[in-house]
């Protein structure tokens, strides 16, 4: 783990512009440098923290931004010598929350990536264990998506895809959890609904998509998509990936019946009682009528 830190100090003495631009050639060099130091490691060293520094006399937190959003290099985390520990603090709290929404988003759509929807579903499930709640899954791909591309353009179908982003983020609730999973293809993941519920969502979403008229350039571009739903309830020990599966199934027997609809497979898992809790037909007609 290599950690790069840049120490500032403006009082020391000003940095010119052309040492600014020297300054971005010589951070990477030292990355460089230490990346190929860190792959030639003995592999008991491969766990081991390198810290790299650079202290900048003459920079200040407001050239170092504009410099760092120039040249991309989010990854080293400036410090100003100046400022109070609290201004520190604050500003590494900001750069950690704004390195986490990056990693965790896909660029083009502001949604969560594959990478973060998975991890929400993990956790999606283990609460619906916890708590024998409902779970549904939605897995939505564009119709024909192709001939979008090839008829108005890459940058018109690359709207299209903004376009339904941007509806599945406005129609679902704060805790739902909505992200592009592949090219054309997107996931909801819908804590506590049902089957029913999903399915009532999925279908006002696809006739929202389907009336939606998408300008880009000269165009009025309509475009639809299919959406498969599985849906888990209770204690159920399915994974994420099995939930994957069973709501792929059902997208494909979208596509088959003409897209533009939306499937719905049966509940993946029942509730599974704990037996051992449970009371047994005979048991009750024991307590209610005294006898077995
Ligand atoms: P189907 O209805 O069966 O899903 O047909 P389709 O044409 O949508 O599916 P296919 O898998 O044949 O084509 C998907 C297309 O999506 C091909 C690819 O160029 C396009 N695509 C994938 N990612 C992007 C993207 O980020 N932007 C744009 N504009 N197109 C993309
Ligand atoms: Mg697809
Ligand atoms: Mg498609």
């Amino acid at each position: 783990m290599i950690s790069c830190f840049i120490y500032m100090q403006k009082r020391l003495h000003n940095i010119r512009t052309e040492g600014l631009e020297n300054l971005t050639a010589e951070l990477d060099q030292l990355r460089q440098l230490i990346v190929s130091h860190a792959q030639s490691a003995p592999i008991d060293m491969a766990d081991q923290q390198l810290a790299l520094t650079r202290l900048v006399p003459g920079l200040t937190m407001e050239s170092w931004n504009k410099l760092s959003e120039r040249f991309g290099l989010s990854d080293w985390l400036a410090l100003d010598l100046d400022n109070s520990t609290y201004f520190n603090l604050a500003n590494l709290q900001k750069i950690i929350e704004d390195l986490t929404h990056k990693s965790e988003r896909d660029p083009l759509t502001g949604l969560y990536n594959k990478q973060a929807f998975e991890h929400k579903l993990s956790m999606e499930l283990q609460r619906v264990e916890r708590s024998n709640g409902q779970l549904s899954l939605a897995i939505i791909d564009l119709d024909d998506f192709k001939n979008v591309n090839d008829t108005y353009g890459h940058a018109c179908g690359d709207e299209v895809i903004r376009t339904l982003a941007d509806m599945l983020d406005a129609s679902t609730r704060g805790y739902d959890h909505a992200a592009r999973v592949g090219g054309e293809e997107f996931a909801l993941l819908l804590p506590g609904a049902g089957p029913l519920r999903a399915k009532a969502l999925m279908d006002r979403l696809c006739s929202m998509f389907a009336d939606t008229l998408i300008k880009c350039s000269e165009a009025a571009i309509q475009c639809t998509f299919s959406a498969g739903v599985a849906s888990l309830k209770g204690r159920s020990k399915a994974t994420g990936k099995e939930l994957f599966e069973v709501a792929d199934k059902a997208l494909y027997q979208a596509k088959n019946a003409g897209k533009n609809r939306v499937r719905v497979t049966r509940q993946l898992v029942e509730f599974e009682y704990d037996r051992s809790t449970m009371v047994h037909s005979n048991e009750k007609q024991f307590l209610f009528s005294g006898s077995k």
